[in-house]
């Protein structure tokens, strides 16, 4: 797959988010449930930041609803505003 190839090359510094959660509200997705999904679009990794999936190779977003992740291309925010 080369995911995590990619996750290295593109991602020098990389923040354990998943593992570690800032955030308040909702609950840390379990890191190998976030192995198994992939981005509609690029099929890139997820990572997850607060109440949303990020993807690490395109930088769209999506939404987790109730615990569910929304992995629909019509519901991605795009990677404009993330901060970086
Ligand atoms: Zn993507």
């Amino acid at each position: 797959m080369g995911f995590q190839e990619r996750l290295r090359s593109g991602n020098p510094c990389p923040r354990r988010r998943i593992l570690h959660p800032v955030h308040g509200s909702g609950e840390a997705l379990h890191p190998s449930f976030l192995e198994l999904l992939a981005c509609p679009v690029c099929h890139g990794g997820l990572r997850q930041e607060g109440e949303r999936l990020r993807c690490v190779s395109c930088g769209r977003r999506y939404p987790i609803r109730e615990g569910i992740p929304v992995l629909l291309a019509e519901e991605a925010e795009g990677p404009e505003g993330t901060e970086r």
